[in-house]
Parts: C-alpha cells; structure tokens; sequence
C-alpha cells in the first residue's frame, strides 16, 4: 500500500517591484486576515519602510502594533511574543533585512500566528523561506516554520539598501549549486529524502543569477529585481523540498561555525559564498566558475575579504561537520592538513 505523504506551503501572494510597499494592505487584504497587525522591524527598516507600511494599516482602519527591536537575539524573540501576549495580534509582519524578518517568523511560529515578509533588503533567502536562525550563546537556534503568507519587495527601497547586502544576497544564491551537490550526495550515500524537482529548481536559480552576473551593478534596480527573484525561488524550493537541503550544504555549515568562532566578521551570503569556492573543489567540480561569479559580482572570494585569518578557515572546515546532523562532503570531518590544502589551492587563504 502507497501510504506516502507530503505538504507544499507556499507564500500566497508575492509581490515584487517599484513602489510596491504602497500595495501591502491589498496584499494582505486578498489573504482575509482577521485582527490587528504586530509589525516587528529594527530602527533603520522602519525609517525607510516599517513607518510608511503602519501608516497604510491606519489608513485601512485595521490598526497597528509597532516592536522595533536592535539586535538578533533570542531576547529580542522574546520581546516580540510578549508585545504579541498583550495585544493578540492577527498576524505578524517582518519589516527590514534579515533580522527583523527572522525574528518575526520565530515569534510567528511560537505563538501561531502567520506573518508577512517585508524585506528592504535583498540579502538572504530567508526572505522568503520558512527558515530562520538567532544566536544564542555559542550556538543557534534555528526554525522551520511555515514561509510567509505574502512577500512585498519594493525594489526601489531595496535598491537603496547598501550594496554590500545585495552581493551577500547573490552569493547566498550562488551557494545553491554546492547545496544540491551535497543533497545529491547524501541521499547516495545516506538515503536522505531527494526532490528532483526542489533541486533543479536551487540549480536552475543559481544559473540564472550567474548567466547575469555582469549585469548586477550597484544603483541598477533592476539588479536588485533580479536577485529578490532569484531569493523567492530559492525560497519556494525550500518550500517544495519542506527542506533547507535545496540551498543549504556544506558551505552553510561552514559559515555558521564562522559565526561561532568570530561572530560578525562578514554578512551571512559572503561567508557561504567563500565555503562554497572550497567545498565546490572538494566535489571535484568547477570551483573557478563560482569564483568567478562571486568576483564579477563584487562579493568576496578570500578569507582576507571575509576579515578573517587562515588559521579560522581551517578551524570552521574541519569542525562544521559537528554542527548539525547533515551529511555533506565534508562527511566525518576534514583533517588539518586538507582543510589547508583545500584553502590554499582555492587561494581562500
Ligand atoms: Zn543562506
């Protein structure tokens, strides 16, 4: 007997390009959301946007609760689900680039209420995804929560964003290819459930972002249309795999571990788009492309670039194989001597 059996969430409504942020309440209004909106952001989102998407839910007579909270953290979860205790919100509404949306969606999740996606950023696919992570002590706490009800991505405030988030956004999306590498390889070796159509999905998205690189060019905003649709369909694989397997691999462990052992050194897309160039060449596969790619972007290809010395390179390759149970190229773990080698032939370090 079949007994098999899968969901597939997807954001509603996802609305992309100039000027959108004045369609959120339409947006919204089509999902037949009951009850008052908590609006979570940090303080310069909500200059730029989080004060206009308020005032829009004024002006539509649904009311509105505001937490602007200042750093990703378990504490600022915290705050969110208390403002949410006392005021019983409909929904959720993330406003700024990573942080505010992360925190939004964990707080969503705890309490069980959906949330909106607002980012004014494009600088990770978090945006769009399900998945979100704070830290906490030395580690993380990450959730797989539902992806959000709707997106709005206003392309002329994400435009505006600082460049540096656009390129982390990219390389994030570039790291797709290493990711489904590593998804094919575990369900080889591991049986891991595969989603031929999730991974081709990741793959075909990188592409696309490669095939235009050259293209992507700080104060264009149609670079920045490009990739926020690049970042929503590397979302809705998440979405379709009900996994992060599609854009998540060895190269994003790595990157976690870079954040445990020198927290804030570089942006999230930067890190695992540095992992990806080594664990590319652990494949055996064209890791001179994806350097290339990250070069003609403007995103960072060394460990200089990062702002971190050798010595943490190697420490991240050979210890991210404990972070969390994935089975990835880095398999039981690197030894010292091939983390080198790997870095230094990939001129990382
Ligand atoms: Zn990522």
């Amino acid at each position: 007997m079949f007994e098999k059996s899968s969901w597939i969430r997807l954001p509603r409504n996802v609305v992309v390009g100039h000027g959108v942020l004045s369609e959120t309440t339409a947006a919204i209004d089509e999902l037949h959301l009951h009850g008052t909106p908590l609006l979570v952001t940090s303080p310069t989102p909500n200059e730029v946007a989080g004060q206009r998407v308020a005032d829009q839910f004024e002006d539509a007579g649904w009311g509105v609760e505001t937490v602007v909270i200042e750093e990703a953290s378990f504490e600022s979860v915290q705050r969110v689900i208390d403002v949410a205790n006392e005021v019983n919100p409909g929904y959720l509404v993330g406003v700024g680039g990573g942080k505010a949306i992360d925190i939004a969606k964990m707080a969503s999740d705890e309490i069980g209420r959906g949330f909106v996606s607002i980012p004014t950023a494009a600088s990770h696919d978090g945006i769009v995804s399900g998945r979100g992570s704070v830290p906490e002590e030395d580690t993380r706490h990450s959730v797989a929560a539902e992806p959000p009800l709707a997106v709005v991505a206003d392309t002329e405030i994400i435009a505006d964003a600082p460049w540096e988030l656009t390129t982390a956004g990219c390389a994030d999306i570039i790291s797709n290819y290493t990711a489904v590498e590593d998804w094919r390889l575990a369900q080889r070796l591991q049986n891991v459930e595969f989603h031929e159509y999730a991974a081709t999905l990741a793959e075909m998205t990188a592409e696309m972002l490669v095939d235009n690189a050259d293209t992507i060019r700080p104060g264009l905003e149609e670079s920045s249309w490009v990739v926020v649709k690049a970042l929503v369909s590397s979302g809705v694989a998440m979405s379709i795999a009900d996994s992060s397997r599609p854009a998540s691999g060895a190269e994003h462990l790595f990157s976690h571990q870079l954040d445990r052992i020198a927290p804030g050194a570089a942006l999230h897309g930067h890190q695992v788009g540095v992992g990806s160039i080594i664990t590319e060449y652990l494949h055996g596969g064209d890791w001179r492309g994806i350097r290339d790619a990250l070069a003609t972007i403007g995103a960072p290809t060394t460990a200089d670039e990062l702002g971190i010395d050798a010595e943490t390179v190697v420490e991240a390759l050979t210890t991210a194989h404990e972070i969390r149970d994935r089975y990835t190229i880095l398999g039981n773990g690197m030894s010292r001597a091939a983390a080198y080698e790997a870095a230094e032939t990939t001129k990382v370090i």
